[in-house]
């Protein structure tokens, strides 16, 4: 081991998955007694890396030095009874039995070959005092919100003398207060020695509580640095893969923004909350405009499109569609108001893979090309020829299984499903993401026009090239928020990297990273 306060070293970490190379050479150090975080966009490997660490999966390459030894955990128990606890946003624990029994398990104090039941709450009392709660422990672990059970998660962690303690996401679902809690116990286990990996997609908690911060990118360790020496707007910078301020020309395929010209407004998003985490979303959107919508992962731009299709309810704020009140969203009623959706995740909720291109692209227009419950297969037959011509998709036939085509193709069937009602507002989540590069640029040529011809497009993407070179405006989200609006001119990725990446203001340590505000562009 390079140092005596090294307690983990993971070294050149491979993990191959069919098809898809999540772990490329990725390393991680991390020192007795820090709060280190992980940080990557969705998709860099940093579930992959912990899951890897506790055992979880078994790694293809690479070595891990945990203590002064090289380990290979078989299983995250493994890794736990060798000191790694890890804490997951779903918590693993048994809702039904009682607090003390979830911190105990495995390892019940036990009398003369009986449970001892009042040792066993004795200690788990003492356990919770530790990490800072204090509740019934023989009540069962369901009747508590979130926030206790994650303490109940680490109280665990801690009986086992953990030495390392990973929260992989752990405030994606707590409150301020709660996540405030969670704060202490991880200053109360870094003063006992106890290091933490601490993995957020919000930047605030991170320059609050953190040490230090590896940066990964694509599956490889891009660098560590001490959180007092990054600004927000480098952090988001590296993790991006941008330089601050660079520009690309040139690298999408969308028609000059400048060239469409705006309408008459379609939709108008004021001051939206929900259930979900959206805090404050105001937005609108323009016949013929191709609207950004910017922000890190967890920032509530999908959020914020469900909430508009009506797929999430509001529970403040007014969306209206060309000035009429949208109440009680539902899909249905979004797709007869004229909002088409596609989806960011294709596979999950987007294709059914085991229909035909054709059936996949009718789907939504179903209700409105049948007749008494029929559907005219001359119509429908129509439609798809169309759209396969427009669109340029490239099927041997419009009944083949759609899975077996590419990645860009599907997606162009998924937006031919939404063309074929003639939407007026169209939202795109992600609509280029993990296609070729040919396919992208169709796409984008695809989208350019349809603003042309007069639809509101409200595109999510965290290509900052699509924002800069597609959109006529953008909206930056951040923590639940709309926080900035940028108009032609304004638009660059300097200003949208330095909204997306500006104190929050909430639970933030004081004045780190405050320099990043308005540090560039
Ligand atoms: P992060 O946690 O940083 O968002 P992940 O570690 O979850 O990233 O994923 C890294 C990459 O590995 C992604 O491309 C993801 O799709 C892929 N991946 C993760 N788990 C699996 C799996 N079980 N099978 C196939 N691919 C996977
Ligand atoms: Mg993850």
């Amino acid at each position: 081991m390079d140092s005596p306060d090294v307690l983990l070293q993971m070294r050149d970490i491979c993990k191959i998955f069919p098809g898809n190379v999540a772990l490329d050479n990725a390393s991680l150090e991390v020192r007795r007694g820090e709060v280190h975080a992980l940080v990557g966009q969705n998709g860099a490997g940093k579930s992959t890396m912990i899951k890897i660490l506790t055992g979880a999966y078994q790694r293809d390459g690479g070595s891990i030095l945990f203590d002064g030894r090289a380990v290979a955990f078989r299983s995250p128990a493994d890794a736990q009874h060798n000191g790694i606890s890890t804490i997951y946003q779903e918590i693993n624990l048994v809702p039904l039995r009682s607090v003390a029994e979830n911190i105990m398990l495995g390892k019940e104090p036990t009398r003369l070959g009986m449970i001892d039941w009042r040792k066993m709450n004795a200690t788990a009392g003492e356990l919770l005092r530790h990490v800072g709660i204090e509740v019934d422990v023989t009540r069962p672990l369901a009747e508590f919100n979130i926030a206790i059970q994650q303490m109940v998660a680490i109280a665990r962690a801690v009986s086992f003398k953990s030495q390392l303690v990973v929260m992989d996401e752990p405030t994606s679902s707590l409150d301020d207060q709660e996540v405030e809690t969670l704060f202490d116990t991880i200053r109360r286990l870094k003063a006992n020695g106890v290091a933490v990996i601490f993995i957020s997609h919000r930047l605030d908690e991170l320059f609050a509580i953190c040490d230090r911060v590896t940066i990964m990118r694509d599956g490889k360790t891009i660098e560590t640095r001490d959180v007092k020496n990054i600004r927000k707007l480098e952090l988001v910078s590296r993790m991006l893969g941008r330089e601050i301020g660079e520009v690309q020309r040139g690298a999408t395929s969308f028609t000059r923004a400048g060239e469409r010209t705006a309408g008459e407004t379609i939709l108008e998003v004021e001051g939206v909350e929900s259930d979900t985490i959206l805090r404050n979303v105001s937005l609108d959107v323009r016949q013929g405009e191709i609207i950004g919508l910017a922000g890190l992962l967890g920032a509530g731009r999908t959020e914020t499109a469900r909430a508009i299709f009506g797929a999430d309810p509001i529970t403040a704020g007014e969306i209206r569609l060309k000035g009429k009140l949208l109440r009680m969203g539902s899909p249905a009623n979004a797709i007869k108001a004229g909002i088409g959706y596609c989806s960011e995740d294709r596979k999950a909720e987007g294709i059914v893979p085991e229909l035909s291109v054709a059936d996949n692209m009718v789907l939504a227009a179903l209700p409105h090309i049948s007749r008494n419950g029929l559907v005219s297969a001359e119509k429908r037959r129509q439609i798809v020829e169309e759209f396969v011509r427009v669109l340029g998709i490239k099927t041997s036939s419009p009944d083949q299984p759609i899975r077996e085509l590419s990645g860009g193709n599907q997606q162009k069937v998924l937006l031919a499903r939404w063309l074929c009602l003639h939407p007026e507002l169209l939202i795109l989540d992600e609509p280029t993401r993990g296609i070729d590069v040919g396919a992208k640029g169709e796409i984008q040529k695809i989208v350019s026009q349809l603003a042309e011809n007069g639809v509101g497009v409200l595109m999510i993407t965290s290509e900052i090239e699509e924002l800069t070179e597609g959109s006529d405006r953008v909206f930056v989200m951040r923590d639940g928020a709309s926080v900035a609006e940028l108009t032609e001119g304004e638009i660059s990725q300097g200003a949208i990297m330095t909204a997306m990446a500006a104190e929050a203001g909430s639970h933030s340590a004081e004045g780190e990273g405050a320099g990043a505000q308005g540090a560039v562009v």
